[in-house]
């Protein structure tokens, strides 16, 4: 039986971490690899307060022992032995662990554009009596302040702030730090959705969150190949209450799913690398597109992309991101039936929902009624993958053609 090597020196470039770490100890003819363990059980006879002792795979699996400890390490927890990520079988079954934390009654602050699964999954609780939520511009720190302030005079005192920056799909930007200490300032627990920044690029836990949690099915596996979540705290209490929610909810992965996260995350560094530079390229490309080509009315799009100068939220952005601002960008069309036409003439981007795959991605988010109405109809929320750039653009541009002409064809 192979031991789990020791994660490598913390002071390894996280693109080299990727690489380095979450491999077996290097015995004489011990695998490069970490075997895939399908077991349900393990051999035991010993108290399962024994430290180290495996009971049974709803608990741990030493599959998950690596890919835990470098994701932990990637979000620059102090000791990832000690507090390792805990993977769970799909990041809702993360976010769930989460809001976990808090007793039922509890009042949670919510930014007004979140990830959509999260935001139903937030009004069904409510529905159930569960919590009291209040929905806040997370870009407007004093907004949030006011909503902390209300919650104590109203005698609701918030016990959470949830946070997402760049925001789902409206990519604002908020200010982690500030927003953090002021949630601490009134003994509000943080937990920070740190998928679409990846810890590449932000690292929420450095700032203070209490809790990060991922949907690891998008950047960090990155191959649209396995749906797979994680939440990771700096925090002993907090690693053990998420841990034991894990084991008695049950939200525990299968041992693939794992082993292709990894396998995903060796390349993360190299994929954030590529999908960001065109991400950005593209951005500035669509924005040249507005200010050159304005008789083409039909299609000019609005660009949101926090690497942009023109984004509100950018000065911030360069303060909380590092190396990158992601590699989601928006278009705003105008309306529906134009942003569906572009969808639709689009060749090499597929049309799906998710993001964070090597594939370039687009959807119109209004195509899910349970995205806000201050999302614009026209909205395409673009995942840009690592193909090459220049055939991301042409495609996009005749698809932008096509729709214009479409529309005036209709309109004529
Ligand atoms: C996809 C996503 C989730 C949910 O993750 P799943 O793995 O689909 O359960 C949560 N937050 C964000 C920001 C996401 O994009």
């Amino acid at each position: 039986m192979y031991e789990s090597a020791p994660a490598p020196a913390p002071n390894l470039h996280p693109a080299t971490l990727v690489v380095a770490a979450a491999r077996p100890a290097p015995e004489e003819n011990s695998p490069v690899n970490t075997p895939v363990h399908f077991t349900s059980t393990f051999h035991g006879t010993q108290p399962d307060s024994t430290p180290g002792q495996r009971v049974y795979a709803r608990m741990s699996n030493p599959g998950f022992d690596g890919p835990e400890q470098l994701l932990a390490q990637l979000e620059q927890v102090s000791d990832p032995v000690v507090t390792p990520a805990l993977l769970f079988g799909s990041g809702m079954a993360a976010i769930t662990a989460a809001l976990h934390l808090v007793p039922v009654g509890a009042h949670i602050l919510v930014p007004r554009h979140a990830y959509q699964g999260l935001g139903s999954l937030l009004d069904q609780l409510v529905d159930d009596g569960r919590i009291r939520i209040t929905r806040v511009d997370i870009t407007d720190t004093h907004t949030v302040r006011k909503a902390l302030v209300d919650g104590e005079t109203t005698g609701h005192p918030v016990d959470m702030v949830w946070l997402e920056s760049p925001t789902n799909p409206m990519l604002e930007v908020a200010d982690l730090a500030a927003l953090i200490e002021l949630a601490h300032q009134h003994r509000a627990l943080t937990v920070v959705d740190n998928t679409f920044a990846t810890p590449l690029v932000q690292t929420p836990l450095s700032l203070g969150a209490d809790v990060v949690v991922h949907s690891v099915t998008k950047y960090l596996a990155g191959h649209s190949d396995v749906v797979l979540g994680a939440a990771v705290t700096d925090d002993e209490a907090l690693h053990a209450r998420l841990q034991a929610h894990r084991t008695q909810f049950g939200g525990i992965p299968g041992p693939m799913e794992v082993f292709l996260a990894l396998r995903g995350m060796r390349t993360l560094a190299l994929r954030m690398e590529r999908s960001m530079a065109n991400a950005a390229e593209l951005a500035l490309r669509l924005e040249s597109l507005q200010a050159v080509e304005t008789s083409e009315a039909l299609a000019v799009p609005a660009v949101r992309y926090p690497g942009l100068a023109s984004h509100e939220g950018h000065r911030l952005a360069t303060t909380t991101m590092h190396g990158g601002f992601g590699a989601v960008l928006t278009l705003d069309v105008g309306s529906a039936p134009r942003a569906d036409a572009v969808v639709h003439a689009l060749q090499l981007w597929t049309p799906a929902t998710s993001l964070g795959g090597v594939e370039s991605l687009v959807e119109r988010r209004r195509r899910f009624s349970s995205e806000p109405a201050t999302v614009p109809e026209g909205l395409l929320r673009l995942s840009v993958g690592i193909e090459h750039v220049e055939d991301l653009w042409t495609d996009l541009r005749q698809a932008l053609r096509a729709a214009t002409s479409d529309q005036t064809t209709t309109v004529g």
